[in-house]
């Protein structure tokens, strides 16, 4: 694959229709007065039928689940993961704190329950996340563990007969602050006296108003003003097994490497929000090259600013050709190593801040006043290099990779 289809391109349009009609129009209300996007993901899911794509997503996967398969890591629309990439895409081009509110609710929250949980689990909070009737978050970073997020975790589970008892504080938290349902990562402390860092992890779903469970107002951030942050602080919150994902101690692969599963998924979406953000101030900066006139001339004379469009669009068809490669392997169920989704995210989180930062260089003092957006695009990419695992610790994944013996 190396162009997207007729049908690719018509999905794009409709996308970008329904950014122009339904986001742009709510964008200051998103960026700058502290409105949740969730009432336009849901009209989202109403305007292209995604509720019923999701509700039939849903059935695929219990129907998996119940004999015995291991579930699809897709949760957005049907088994064909360019639909959903083109979606992120576009999205990304106005609003990827859009894309990270949405994608952490019916990504993360959602799949990790069809991926360890039981069907019974899968069916009393899956569907509900999986057509946004209820809003999902997913809690593993702590203030004491963020790159260490599994072995410095100290959020901890005590049994108590049938029950847990979990106390501890979550950080960062994407829909922290709203989530109707959070998945939530905890260490068990079963007595033994174990060393911290070698003690199991385990996932349980937790309930916005159990008791002990507090959801902190959204913090002021950067970027990515359209998704809501926040911690989430446990103070003896009691769980039956039945909150407990798989019901078992020793889930399917283990609350690590559930973990672990759920960093690839995250690591190739990167790379498509990615390309949204280079696609669009690429778009942005070749009309305002073309019509900033100085000297009597239009900037896009100039060859420092021929430079960087240059490197813009090298960034571009490099980005590009790494998602097509990533759907192309996926329709053949091939699923990127670690290695390869933290190398593809690293290049495109890293050119993304690159091409925003000389979007904002192209235009000037102009790039850096709100509404020509190249402010918004550079302050929004900047995290991509944060989360999902830092710059860093992709280098650590590829270095280790490629050291194995
Ligand atoms: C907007 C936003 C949304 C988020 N959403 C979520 C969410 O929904 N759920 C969730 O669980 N988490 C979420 N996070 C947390 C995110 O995953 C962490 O911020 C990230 O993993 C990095 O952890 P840290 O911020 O604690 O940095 P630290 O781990 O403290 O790192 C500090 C610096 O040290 C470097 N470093 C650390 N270890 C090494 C090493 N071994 N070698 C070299 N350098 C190293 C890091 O790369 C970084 O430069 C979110 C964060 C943000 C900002």
């Amino acid at each position: 694959m190396y162009q997207w289809s007729e049908e690719h391109q018509a999905i794009a349009a409709a996308v970008r229709r329904f950014v122009d009609e339904e986001i742009r129009p709510h964008l200051d209300d998103l960026e700058h007065n502290g409105v949740a996007p969730f009432a336009i993901m849901r009209k989202m899911y109403d305007v292209f039928g995604l509720k019923e794509m999701a509700e039939q997503n849903f059935a695929r996967q219990l129907e998996r689940k119940v004999s015995g398969q291991e579930p699809h890591g897709h949760s957005r629309g049907g088994s064909d993961p360019s639909a959903q990439l083109i979606s992120t895409i576009e999205l990304c081009r106005v609003s990827p704190g859009f894309v990270t509110s949405l994608g952490v609710s019916t990504g993360l929250a959602a799949g990790t329950i069809n991926k360890l949980g039981t069907p019974a689990q899968m069916q009393r909070w899956s569907l509900d996340l999986m057509t946004l009737d209820k809003i999902g978050a997913w809690a593993i970073t702590e203030p004491d563990s963020g790159s260490d997020a599994l072995g410095g975790m100290r959020t901890s589970a005590v049994r108590d007969g049938d029950e847990y008892v979990l106390n501890g504080q979550k950080t960062w938290i994407t829909n922290g602050p709203y989530a109707d349902t959070i998945v939530l990562y905890a260490k068990l402390d079963d007595g033994s006296g174990d060393e911290l860092r070698n003690r199991r992890v385990l996932t349980f779903v937790l309930d916005k108003g159990m008791p002990g469970l507090d959801q902190a107002r959204p913090m002021r951030k950067m970027g990515q003003h359209a998704s809501p942050t926040g911690e989430v602080f446990l103070s003896d919150v009691r769980v039956g097994r039945d909150r407990l994902l798989g019901e078992t101690e020793v889930p399917l692969g283990g609350g690590r490497q559930s973990a672990k599963d759920n960093f690839v998924t995250e690591r190739a979406g990167v790379a498509a929000m990615s390309l949204g953000v280079i696609e669009e101030c690429l778009k942005l900066c070749i009309d305002y090259a073309r019509h900033r006139t100085l000297w009597n001339k239009p900037i896009g004379d100039f060859q420092l600013i021929q430079l960087k469009l240059a490197h813009m669009e090298i960034a571009r068809i490099n980005v590009r050709n790494m998602v097509f490669a990533h759907i192309e392997r996926s329709l053949d169920g091939v699923v990127p190593t670690l290695a390869e989704a933290s190398a593809m995210k690293l290049y495109a989180a890293q050119s993304a801040c690159l091409v925003a930062d000389d979007a904002i260089q192209i235009f000037g003092g102009n790039g850096y006043i709100a509404e020509y957006r190249v402010e918004q695009l550079l302050r929004d990419a900047r995290v991509l290099r944060i989360y999902a695992g830092t710059d860093e610790m992709q280098v650590v994944a590829i270095a280790k990779d490629l050291l194995r013996s």
